[in-house]
């Protein structure tokens, strides 16, 4: 049986497999493994992280074709328009080529903090929208302003009347032309998926129902109702259903609708946040909805309550960001070693006499047949428990005990051989005992720290040997000295990958869909840095590498947790010879990574 890896599930036909190798389904589709050659030609070593702008241009393309559709199609009112929420990522070597992209399209950025408000006034297209969430003082508030006077069409979004009233005295102490301003509902309707706390009276955010009055009265008296333009809501990050995106469209139209009817007349929008579920799943898929079927929803529901409640169709605003960016990015890791590979005959050592146990194992090795590999395969698996248990009574000696480690890797070896694993039912009853561990050159808490955290399954597949039947059940570790820096063995969602042998040939794992939310979450545990990153753009018929930003320096890695580095290297310096301190220069100068042969 040969393995797909769930690529039909998560992929969307981004990637693709042909000839053996993980290849990117676009133009002269280049497999993933002549695109690390070609960077690791240029002496980058260590994990990578592959970037896709096609991939986000073509999700940015999809999301406004399947709106302005169903815009069409309902011949609906109000107009589509989206934000990217620079909170999933804020690197720059993504953003450009998304603002790039986005232009065609007006599509904007939504600010969460002072930082990412400060990257959307300076690079937002000039005709897109810039929209303000978050927790705000009066410096961020300030902020919008002037970004207001600018030109940028920006709506601040509040989370609370304080926010308001700082409004009103930022524009009554500057002189700068006032921002939009947007009111976040605090929905009864709660989320769905991991995220589900975003949204639901208990939310962290939004304005309750006797606020939004509060609201809207301030506004009035303050003489700036012909600011409020928006109702914004977002129920959580990758929602698997639609049912409540439904309930709080509900929620939220009616607010808009009332509001509009009390008089804010130029209250002309509804924002739904993000929450579009991307597939990360290899097994099943988790999303229970289409794009259109989402779109359509939205749009069907506004229409209805706007009809009923005599009101103009609001205009709709998404600010959508998994969606738009996990695909772009792949994550690539060198596997360094298979720690089963100790345990090679050619290190067996089998003494003249050899306590029955091992004499026994060593027959069970050579005798083995197809018919009987589980059968011996179990029994080597006993034997093993009790020669460990005679070592640690002292009846055998650790040559012994060498010998019988030895031979039951390769009697589990074997089995698989002989068995092909045509019987993966069978086998699987066996993984848990079987596992081969794969020891992979990247830091699970810089480059996957939703898996870390909070269990977020990646999709994972080797970028070659795609048509080889994989017969390992795998187990992966990072190389961070920390043990939840490994990805065990499920046997419920089981991962397969190949026998090979690292001094022979080289074997890279891509894990797939961690362009969303794994950069800037990441952190440098045990110090290990972001991977080099790379941006792969398609000309023509040919592919370029652009944008290598190589992984941070040792030296400057420690610059960035506050060490002072001239005292460092000073320190260094002391007691060693030229030669030696000049050796020791360059490994400052190198990145955290492991540098094998192949890696
Ligand atoms: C996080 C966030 C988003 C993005 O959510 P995704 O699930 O990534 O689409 C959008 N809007 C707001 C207000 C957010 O906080």
């Amino acid at each position: 049986m040969l393995n797909n890896y769930g690529i039909d599930i998560w992929s969307d036909e981004n990637f693709i497999i042909e000839d053996g190798l993980a290849k990117v389904n676009h133009k002269c589709k280049p497999s993933l493994i002549s695109l690390v050659r070609q960077i690791r030609e240029q002496d980058f070593k260590g994990p990578l992280l592959l970037r896709f702008p096609h991939i986000t241009k073509k999700q940015i393309s999809t999301l406004y074709d399947t709106f302005n559709n169903s815009i069409s199609e309902y011949n609906y009112k109000g107009n589509f328009n989206a934000v990217f929420p620079l909170k999933v990522n804020q690197l720059p070597n993504f953003v450009h080529p998304l603002i790039k992209n986005g232009e065609e399209f007006n599509y904007g950025l939504e600010a969460g903090s002072k930082a990412e408000l400060v990257i959307a006034m300076t690079y937002n297209n000039s005709n897109s929208p810039i929209t303000v969430n978050g927790f705000k003082d009066k410096e961020m508030i300030h902020l919008a302003f002037i970004a207001k006077s600018k030109g940028h069409d920006i709506t601040v979004i509040i989370e609370g009347l304080n926010e308001l009233e700082t409004i009103i005295q930022v524009q009554s102490e500057t002189n700068l032309p006032c921002p939009n301003i947007g009111l976040r509902v605090r929905l009864h309707s709660g989320g769905s998926g991991l995220w589900a706390k975003s949204g639901g009276i208990n939310s962290k955010f939004g304005l309750s129902s006797t606020e939004i009055i509060e609201a809207y009265e301030l506004l009035e008296e303050n003489k700036m109702l012909e600011f409020l333009t928006m109702i914004h809501f977002h129920i959580g990050s990758d929602m698997n259903s639609i049912k409540p995106l439904k309930k709080a469209l509900r929620e939220s139209g009616h607010i808009y609708a009332e509001l509009k009817n009390l008089g804010a007349t130029s209250l002309n929008n509804i924002n739904i946040g993000g929450g579009l579920a991307v597939e990360y799943s290899s097994y099943e898929r988790t999303r229970f909805y289409s794009l259109r079927e989402f779109a359509s929803d939205v749009i069907f529901t506004l229409k209805d309550i706007a009809k009923q409640k005599g009101v103009d169709e609001p205009n709709i605003f998404t600010e959508s960001g998994r969606f738009i960016s996990a695909g772009s990015t792949v994550l690539i890791t060198p596997v360094l070693e298979l720690f089963s590979s100790e345990y090679d005959l050619k290190h067996l050592n089998l003494k003249e006499n050899n306590p029955p146990l091992i004499a026994e194992l060593n027959a069970l090795y050579t005798d083995m047949i197809k018919r009987t590999a589980y059968e011996y395969m179990h029994d080597a698996m006993d034997h093993m428990e009790s020669l460990l248990t005679l070592f640690d009574l002292g009846y055998i000696d650790l040559q012994d005990r060498s010998n019988a480690e030895i031979l039951t890797h390769q009697i589990i070896k074997k089995a698989i051989a002989l068995l092909e694993v045509e019987d993966y039912e069978d086998l699987k009853k066996l993984d848990e005992n079987i596992q081969e561990k794969y020891l992979l050159n990247f830091s699970m808490f810089q480059s996957l720290p939703d898996y870390w955290g909070i269990d977020q399954e990646f999709p994972v597949m080797p970028l070659t040997h795609l048509d080889k039947k994989p017969t390992r059940s795998a187990s992966l570790w990072d190389i961070t000295c920390d043990s939840d820096g490994e990805l065990p063995f499920n046997s419920q969602r089981p991962l397969y990958l190949h026998d090979v042998n690292l001094e022979k040939e080289d074997y890279f794992l891509g894990f797939f869909n961690v362009g969303a939310y794994q950069d800037t979450l990441g952190m440098k545990h045990n110090l290990f840095s972001q991977p080099t990153e790379v941006n792969v753009v398609f000309k023509e018929n040919e592919v370029k590498l652009e944008k290598i930003i190589e992984s941070q320096k040792i030296i400057d890695i420690l610059d960035d947790i506050d060490y002072d580095t001239r005292d460092i290297k000073d320190r260094l310096k002391e007691n060693l010879d030229t030669n030696t301190y000049q050796i020791l220069k360059k490994y400052l100068n190198e990145n955290s990574y492991l540098k094998t042969t192949w890696s």
